[in-house]
C-alpha cells in the first residue's frame, strides 16, 4: 500500500506540473498566434513560400493549442452531473459508437451485460468519453480479423464492475507501469492523455480502474463503480 501512495502521489504529482506548464504555455501561444496574423498582413503576397510557411506554423501552433486544451481535460478535476442510471445504457452507447469500427476491421464483439444491475451515480457525456477511450485502445491494440472485444458487466457486493477485455498486442511490465502517466503512448500518432483522461472521470466517479496485460495475449481493463 506505502508504494500505491508513493505511486499515487507521483501521478497527483505529474498532473500538478503538467497542468502548470500547460497554463505557462498558453500566454507565449497566443501572442505567438496575434503575432504571426499581424506579420501575414504585412508580408507582400509575392513572397516566395510565405503562404506555406505561415499554414505550417498555424497548423503547428493549433496541435501545441489542442494538445494543452486536451492535457488540461485530462487531469482537472471534473465537474461532473450525476443522475442515477443504469451502466449497461451509457455502455451500450459507447460501444455503439464503435460498431462500424468493429465491423470494418472484422473484429468479433462479445458483449455480456447482467441485466438488472442497481444504478449507479453517473455523468453520462463524460462516462462516454473514458469508455470510448478505453473501447478505441483496445481496437488499435487488435488485429484486424482476429480481434475479440469482451465486455462484461457484473455486480460484486455494493458494487458495479465493468470489464473491457482484448486480445490484442498487450503491454510489458514496464509500460504498465506508465501506463496512467500524461504522454505516456506507445502510437506514433498517440496524445498518450487518454488513460489519463479515462481515470480521472472514473475517479470523479468515486470509481476505480485497473489494468492488467500480458504481451501478445491482451489486456482488461476493469472499472468498478459503487451502486
Ligand atoms: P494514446 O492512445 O493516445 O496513445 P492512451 O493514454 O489512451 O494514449 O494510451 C497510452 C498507451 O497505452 C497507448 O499508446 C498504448 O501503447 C497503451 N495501451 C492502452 N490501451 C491498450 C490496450 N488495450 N492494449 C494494449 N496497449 C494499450
Ligand atoms: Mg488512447
Amino acid at each position: 500500500a506505502d508504494k500505491e501512495l508513493v505511486q499515487a502521489e507521483k501521478l497527483s504529482m505529474t498532473g500538478k506540473i503538467a497542468r502548470t506548464i500547460a497554463h505557462e504555455v498558453r500566454n507565449p501561444l497566443t501572442n505567438l498566434t496575434l503575432a504571426l496574423e499581424q506579420l501575414k498582413d504585412e508580408v507582400p503576397e509575392d513572397v516566395e513560400d510565405a503562404a506555406l510557411y505561415f499554414s505550417i506554423i498555424k497548423r503547428n501552433s493549433e496541435r501545441i493549442g489542442q494538445l494543452i486544451t486536451d492535457l488540461l481535460n485530462s487531469s482537472k478535476p471534473k465537474d461532473l452531473k450525476l443522475v442515477r442510471q443504469p451502466l449497461n445504457g451509457v455502455v451500450d452507447q459507447a460501444v455503439a459508437l464503435v460498431k462500424d469500427r468493429l465491423k470494418l476491421q472484422n473484429m468479433q464483439l462479445d458483449q455480456v451485460l447482467q441485466s438488472d444491475l442497481p444504478d449507479v451515480a453517473l455523468d453520462a457525456d463524460q462516462m462516454n468519453i473514458a469508455l470510448l477511450n478505453l473501447l478505441i485502445n483496445a481496437i488499435e491494440a487488435m488485429k484486424p480479423g482476429e480481434g475479440i472485444l469482451k465486455i462484461a458487466s457484473t455486480q460484486e457486493d455494493d458494487r458495479i464492475r465493468l470489464q473491457i477485455a482484448d486480445n490484442g498486442k498487450g503491454l510489458s511490465k514496464e509500460d504498465m507501469s506508465k501506463l496512467f502517466e500524461p504522454f505516456f503512448t506507445g502510437k506514433t500518432e498517440g496524445t498518450g492523455l487518454g488513460l489519463t483522461t479515462v481515470q480521472n472521470i472514473v475517479r470523479s466517479h468515486k470509481g476505480s480502474i485497473e489494468a492488467e496485460s500480458e504481451v501478445g495475449q491482451g489486456t482488461v481493463f476493469t472499472l468498478s463503480f459503487p451502486v
